[in-house]
């Protein structure tokens, strides 16, 4: 058995398992894919003291920080259940894909989230060549060039409202008649000279030349019309999905979109069980932010393992 078992590989779980390690607590790491989104991403522009680095690369980096420490890091591993200590300093277990299970003192969730796709053509085919996720990573690539959001709820519109200061022009493309987000944000849109706003609209395919997004084509819900508008980026902001569907039994207290509510020193309600970066409550979901969460985690999963005895 473990003292801590980090579950998720991304910067929150790297920087988790790297700080329990050095305090000599027995640490393990298990995830489905070391990396985790950082995995997915071309060029990083915003992680601290890094001027430019790509996402492969970063995620080599996490891996071989890792390696440096006795650290045991089980990849390829998906977790299944969580079953917490029946008492206070009592062992969890974690349940996983393939059979196995784990026990430790004390558990650091860091399994993160993912993006919910449109799940149109050309989508997948031109990520990273002008579909876009996350305005606060790749806004200033588009500086001065056309783009639409796709999706009218809060993040959808705080993105336009981002990129409007930023790119040339922002198109917010909604499936709804009307927008969701609160209307404090729904007026500073439209006070914002170059924005269209299209309402009861389909997305239905992302077109490109061969190595970059130059149209989006979508559907008028209430015509059956179809309409193109010629662009460079397309940023997608119809949810972020926490990958905590797992954790769903386990007393765990969510929210109902499915993040680990945490408090500041990123404890769950199950003592003994932390948790960091994307899957939790903790707002703004960078990789700096990340890696600080996660090293919190593993702050206050020392903390309790002093103060509890094993049981
Ligand atoms: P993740 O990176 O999501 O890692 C989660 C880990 O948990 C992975 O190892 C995963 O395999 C594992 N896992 C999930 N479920 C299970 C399970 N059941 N069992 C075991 N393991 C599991 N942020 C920036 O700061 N700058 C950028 O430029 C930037 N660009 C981005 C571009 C893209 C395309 C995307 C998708 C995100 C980008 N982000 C960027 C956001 C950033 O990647 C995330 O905020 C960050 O990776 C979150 O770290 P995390 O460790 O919380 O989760």
């Amino acid at each position: 058995p473990y003292e801590v078992l980090v579950i998720g590989g991304g910067p929150a779980g790297a920087a988790a398992a790297i700080y329990t390690a050095r305090k000599g607590f027995r640490t393990g790491i298990a995830a489905e894919r070391f990396g985790g989104q950082v995995q997915d991403t071309m060029g990083i522009e915003n992680f601290i003291s890094v001027p430019y680095t790509e996402g492969p690369k970063l995620a080599g980096a996490l891996e071989q920080h890792v390696k440096e420490y006795d650290i045991d890091s089980m990849n390829l591993l998906r977790a299944e259940k969580l079953i917490p200590a029946k008492q206070l300093g009592g062992m969890h277990e974690v349940v996983f894909a393939n059979g196995a299970s784990l026990k430790a003192r004390s558990v650091i969730l860091t399994t993160g989230a993912r993006w919910r796709n449109l799940g149109v053509p050309g989508e997948a085919e031109y990520r990273n060549k002008g579909v876009a996720y996350c305005p606060h990573c790749d806004g200033p690539l588009f500086k001065g060039k056309r783009v639409a959001v796709i999706g009218g709820g809060n993040s959808g519109v705080e993105a336009a409202i981002d990129l409007a200061n930023i790119v040339g022009h922002v198109t917010l493309i909604e499936f709804d008649s009307k927008l969701r987000a609160d209307q404090v944000l729904q007026d500073k849109l439209r006070s914002m000279k170059n924005v269209d706003i299209i309402a009861s609209a389909q997305t239905t395919e992302v077109e490109g030349d061969g190595e970059r997004v130059n149209a989006l084509v979508y559907k008028n819900r209430e015509t059956g019309e179809e309409h193109k508008i010629e662009l460079e980026g397309i940023f997608v902001q119809i949810g972020l999905v926490p990958n905590t569907e797992f954790l769903k039994e386990s007393g765990l207290e969510m929210t109902r979109f499915g993040e680990i509510v945490v408090d500041a020193h990123n404890a769950t309600n199950l003592p003994g069980v932390f948790a960091a970066g994307d899957a939790t409550t903790v707002p703004y979901k960078q990789i700096i932010i990340a890696m600080g969460e996660g090293s919190k985690a593993a702050l206050s999963a020392f903390d309790y393992l002093i103060r509890n005895e094993a049981v």
